[in-house]
């Protein structure tokens, strides 16, 4: 590993623009860099579809066929404020000059891809395929791993790079979300002359929300409903009221059933009371779930070791794309990288984790070296 081509690759980075959505700048960057490198990397067709800046790009390293193929995903765009953004070394870290975000999440895990590819084409190590999906929309909702078509990876299991916590961290579970959005109708009348003519929608959804599970439902889900919102004035019986809940769990099958049993209760409570509930609910994401004996798990643990850091093996709260490549089937856990404070102004990444997690990719590579495809 070459230090200072990493740093470089890395500052080079993060001064291409690629806000949510806008990614198109980067895209071709990098589309320009692996075709420099003699890689084979192509644009998916899926940017007509999710009307963002490019489509995710898939590159594939040629290795071994007779060895088992592994997947990494990392994501292009950042959050705002992304738009010319100075990087800088300042001690042990690189920084932005504090009016933008720096954008290590996710660019600290591209730099680190690309570095840990130069490696492995400098050092000799064989290896099988090695298979990078770089997504657009991240940020805001998984948008391109979702419209991802993951059947072109042929791996079984890989890593998105992509979390805090130090080098040595390793998300194995991370819940499924669902998104829930309700429309009760009543009857609107005047609350002072004729309010028996009239049935309240308020009072529908107030009745129906007393009468649920909400909040901590076991150790692996939660419910909450998040925005109540109708009404006029004081006079009037209220016709109609907007709401938006959220499941999430460990367990898809426990998301769902918390799910139905909200949207359930809804629709039963305004039958009774003379009114409508009309619930959608859409699942946001599937729960990554990785057991600690799982490939997926078992490699990290092993290449951690080997690089000479401790494995932390954590849950997040919130799901990412990760979530959709596990949800597709291919096991999946996320890598932390160190990146600080992401999201701010502040963000910073400290060069010591760049250079770590470029150590953990290769090092994952090459254990995976000595496993044989299975028939
Ligand atoms: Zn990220």
């Amino acid at each position: 590993m070459n230090q200072d081509r990493l740093v470089n690759q890395f500052m080079e980075m993060v001064k291409i623009d690629s806000e949510t959505g806008y990614e198109r700048d980067m895209a071709d960057y990098l589309l320009a860099t692996f075709k420099e490198m003699g890689i084979e990397a192509k644009e998916d067709d899926t940017q007509e579809k999710t009307g963002y800046g490019a489509g995710n790009i898939l590159v594939r390293l040629e290795g071994d066929a007779a060895k088992a193929p592994v997947y990494f995903t990392v994501h292009m765009d950042t959050v705002a404020p992304g738009k010319g953004v100075r990087p800088s070394v300042e001690g042990d870290y690189i920084v932005s000059d504090g009016t933008t975000i720096l954008g290590a999440d996710d660019k600290a895990g591209i730099a680190a891809l690309i570095e840990a590819i130069h490696t492995l084409k400098e050092s000799g190590i064989t290896h099988g395929d090695v298979e990078i999906v770089i997504t657009v929309g991240e940020e805001s909702g998984l948008v391109g791993a979702k419209a991802f078509d993951a059947g072109q990876l042929k791996s079984r299991f890989g890593y998105a790079i992509d979390s805090t916590g130090k080098v040595g961290t390793v998300v194995t579970a991370a819940p499924t979300q669902s998104r829930i959005e309700v429309n009760i109708h009543g009857k609107k009348a005047h609350a002072g002359v004729a309010p028996e003519t009239g049935v309240s929608a308020i009072n529908i959804a107030a009745r129906a929300i007393s009468q649920m599970k909400l909040g901590r439902i076991d150790e692996e889900t939660t419910a909450n409903i998040g925005r109540f919102e109708g009404g006029t004035a004081t006079n009037v019986v209220t016709d109609h009221v907007h709401l938006l809940a959220e499941a999430r769990s460990l367990d898809n099958a426990k998301m769902e059933a918390q799910s139905n049993h909200m949207k359930e209760t809804f629709e039963n409570v305004a039958r009774e009371m003379g009114g409508r509930a009309d619930v959608d609910v859409e699942v946001m994401y599937a729960a990554l779930s990785a057991s600690n004996d799982s490939e997926v798990v078992r490699t990290a643990v092993r290449a951690i070791e080997n690089i000479g850091r401790n494995a932390d093996l954590i849950s997040l709260g919130g799901g990412s794309d990760g979530n959709i490549f596990a949800g597709a089937g291919i096991e999946t856990a996320i890598l932390g990288l160190g990146y600080e404070n992401i999201h701010t102004t502040e963000e910073k990444m400290p060069i010591e984790e760049l250079a770590k997690i470029t150590e953990l990719i290769v090092e994952i590579i090459r254990v995976q070296n000595d496993k044989e495809v299975e028939a």
